[in-house]
């Protein structure tokens, strides 16, 4: 099977345990205003402009070849506890081609970082088949939810309640939105969805990356979002007091 990547980084370590391969996955259907991945939401290859030079972002890989390529690190995840991490845009948008190279890749730490938005079917599948889950929650009303990323939580929160009932480690990503997400509210609603999960490893607060606009005129897109970018995020630290780990990236 053939999937469709945008970039490939060696050495993460930040996307899971030790040193990881992370594999980035083309095609998402959210818009989080405040994405900075811009490049990943669209599932066919595109013209990006770098530096007055055209590039085309977005390549085709079997399975098996993308399977060779990650497998030749496996001395270094070994000795590191890493692996390898699949992101994206929103991986589970190919998730056959995400079980196929994983079922090639026995012995090697697995993780894929997710939106949650993706059929149950899916959802399980690829939950099957991977050591860890770096799952986002990025806003808990469901009127905001679709207002700022464009599609509706509960099929998110679904997955999420799959995810929890099942032995799994996995992380919890929130990304501070200054304005959008980062009320005392929302932090105290998030709890609730996230408490009493025996795999919780930790809650990461991931600061708003103020060069997010970076990559959207490259792409012919313009980036005005909808908060003031350049206001710090409101820290409201409501895990740690009922003893979830909680880090600030
Ligand atoms: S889910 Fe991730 S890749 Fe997709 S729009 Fe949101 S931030 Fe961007």
């Amino acid at each position: 099977m053939t999937g469709l990547l945008f970039s490939i980084e060696e050495f993460a370590i930040n996307d899971g345990p030790g040193i990881r391969t992370t594999v980035f996955l083309k095609g998402c259907p959210l818009r989080c205003v405040w994405c900075h991945n811009p490049e990943g939401w669209k599932a066919a290859p595109e013209t990006m402009e770098k530096r007055g030079r055209k590039e085309i972002c977005g390549y085709t890989i079997e399975a098996e070849e993308l399977a060779r390529r990650l497998r030749r690190d496996a001395d270094i995840f070994r000795d590191s506890g890493g692996g390898v991490t699949f992101t994206g845009g929103e991986p589970l948008q190919q998730w056959q081609f995400l079980c196929e190279v994983m079922d090639l890749l026995p012995g090697i730490d697995k993780a894929v970082e997710t939106s949650g938005y993706s059929s149950e079917e899916a959802f399980g599948k690829v939950l099957s088949r991977v050591d860890m889950v770096l799952f986002d929650i990025k806003i808990a009303d469901p009127y905001l939810h679709k207002h700022y990323t464009g599609v509706d939580n509960e099929p998110i929160l679904r997955n999420f309640n799959l995810l929890k009932s099942s032995p799994k480690s996995f992380v919890v990503r929130i990304p501070l939105i200054p304005g959008v997400n980062d009320s005392l509210d929302n932090m105290l609603a998030t709890l609730d969805i996230i408490k009493g999960a025996p795999g919780l490893k930790r809650v990461e607060l991931l600061r708003y990356n103020t060069l997010a606009g970076a990559k959207y005129p490259m792409l012919g897109l313009s980036y005005n979002p909808p908060f003031d970018g350049t206001r710090a995020p409101e820290i409201h630290d409501v895990f740690t007091s009922k003893g979830i780990k909680t880090v600030v990236l």
